[in-house]
């Protein structure tokens, strides 16, 4: 390590900017979120510095006093003259400042890292200048992980430091941190009830014990397979999980996400085997929640698309067990964004079908008549085994075998194909082509094809 990380104390001190332009505004912009007195040294100001002095946050000494670095914890120095910021420096550094000097590292004491900022807890993110680019995109990684509201409920915890202190005794104040941190206040908090998750604080500060943790499951939609698919909340809930259920369409890199020593179980079909039966399903989760753990029920897609998770709500439900459903980027969206044709379509197609080509062994064959009407776009999921099928039924009522059906398969994954056939050979594209599921076949049925269709049928006949 070339470079110590530290956090500088600014409360009571000063930070002074050597110069007045884009520069010195950026690194200003930096410092404006500490507590420290800003000087702003330069003869002339850029319209945002000169704003802050105007509002009094910062203090402009157009040129150095004997009193500029009096108290400064660090200077910044950005005045664009290569002689005035070496002379500059030297003053700062006489004077006890801390000095960075901007775009000359040679010249510098201190770098400034990349910062994820949810004051009190900051992260700052450094690589000697190695690779800064590398740095703002493990800060984005972060940003992710961290929940937007996370720095005020960590002040709160701060403000019952001493109360805790006080009531809880001291062999308990860990687990009663660790239940703050990741409980139901914690969870209140996070989701925006803040007043509850004060007063849940409050109440076990005043019992001076722990509370018992209470389970709780997320349905978290994975998405199609990407992991920057995946929703920050969904990103969250990984993060917090105790124990993860996912099956055989989740992405291994989406797992990656998930907090390092939370249980994975696998609950989808292995090669050979079959998979798991849903009330199976259903007992494990609830039995894991009702333990106090944090589960994660992780799906493929949007856990609300062909899913399964009205069972799951329901079995949560009928445990007393809290339970929310995480929305995700459905594979029809997603082989939507990746072909870079919308599902619906001003003029052309305004109705847009999600359907599958697979039912539970046992039921019915699903209704497709009427399903594709001029107009429509329709997304078959499950459908790779059924494309015979599919493909008869359409074409039985009276879908035109011109309509374009654009086949997606492994959507957003390293393996992502993409085959476009017709409703007239759809089957027969499939087997020529191997398609392997998982696939979305993408009907489309534009109103303007509803004439030349029945024409052609027409001359068919
Ligand atoms: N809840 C999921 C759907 C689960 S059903 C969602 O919202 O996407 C399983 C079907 O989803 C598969 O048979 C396939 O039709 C579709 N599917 C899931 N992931 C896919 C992907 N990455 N690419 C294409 N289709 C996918």
């Amino acid at each position: 390590m070339k470079n110590f990380p530290m956090f500088l104390r600014m409360d009571g001190r000063r930070v002074v900017i050597c110069g007045g332009g884009g520069e010195a505004a950026r690194k200003t912009r930096l410092v404006l979120k500490t507590e420290a007195e800003i000087v702003v040294l330069a003869p002339e100001l850029d319209p945002e510095l000169s704003g802050l002095v105007a509002s009094g946050r910062a203090v402009h000494h157009p040129a150095l006093r004997e009193d500029t670095f009096d108290r400064a914890a660090l200077a910044f120095v950005a005045t664009g003259c290569p002689g005035l910021d070496a002379a500059l420096a030297d003053a700062a550094r006489r004077a006890g400042a801390v000095v960075n000097v901007v775009d000359r590292p040679g010249m510098c004491d201190a770098f400034t890292p990349s910062i994820v900022d949810r004051d009190p807890v900051v992260v700052a993110i450094g690589t000697e200048g190695a690779a800064p680019v590398l740095g703002r995109a493990i800060k984005t990684e972060v940003e992710t992980m961290l929940p937007p509201r996370l720095g005020p409920f960590v002040a709160l915890a701060g403000r019952l430091r001493d109360a805790v202190a006080e009531r809880i005794a001291p062999s308990a104040r860990r687990g009663f941190w660790e239940w703050a941190f990741s409980g139901e206040a914690y969870r209140a908090h996070i989701d925006g009830r803040e007043t509850a998750a004060a007063e849940l604080l409050k109440a076990a500060i005043e019992a001076a014990q722990v509370p018992a943790t209470t389970g709780h499951i997320a349905l978290v939609g994975a998405g199609p397979g990407a992991r920057d698919l995946l929703t920050l909340r969904a990103v969250q809930r990984l993060q917090q999980a105790d124990v993860i259920f996912y099956d055989r369409l989740v992405d291994p890199e989406v797992l990656e996400l998930a907090r390092r020593d939370a249980d994975r179980v696998f609950v989808g079909k292995e090669v050979g085997a079959s998979s798991w039966p849903q009330d199976r399903i259903d007992a494990l989760i609830v039995a894991e929640a009702s333990r106090g753990r944090r589960v994660v029920r992780l799906k493929s897609g949007d856990p609300s698309v062909f899913g399964r998770a009205g069972e799951e709500l329901a079995a949560a439900r009928a445990a007393g067990i809290e339970v929310e459903l995480v929305p995700g980027i459905t594979a029809a969206s997603a082989a939507a964004a990746s072909l870079q044709q919308p599902l619906t379509e001003r003029g052309e197609i305004d109705t847009f079908v999600a359907t599958t080509g697979t039912c539970r062994p046992g039921d019915a064959n699903p209704q497709r008549a009427g399903l594709a009407r001029p107009g429509s776009s329709v997304a078959f999921y499950m459908a790779v085994e059924r494309a015979a099928q599919v493909e008869s039924d359409l074409l039985a009522d009276g879908v035109p075998a011109c309509c374009p059906v654009d086949i997606v398969a492994s959507v957003s994954t390293e393996r992502e194909r993409h085959v476009r056939a017709t409703l007239g050979t759809l089957s027969e594209t499939v087997a020529g082509e191997g398609i392997q599921s998982p696939a979305i076949l993408f009907l489309r049925y534009p109103k303007s094809m509803a004439v030349a269709g029945s024409e052609q049928a027409r001359a068919v006949a």
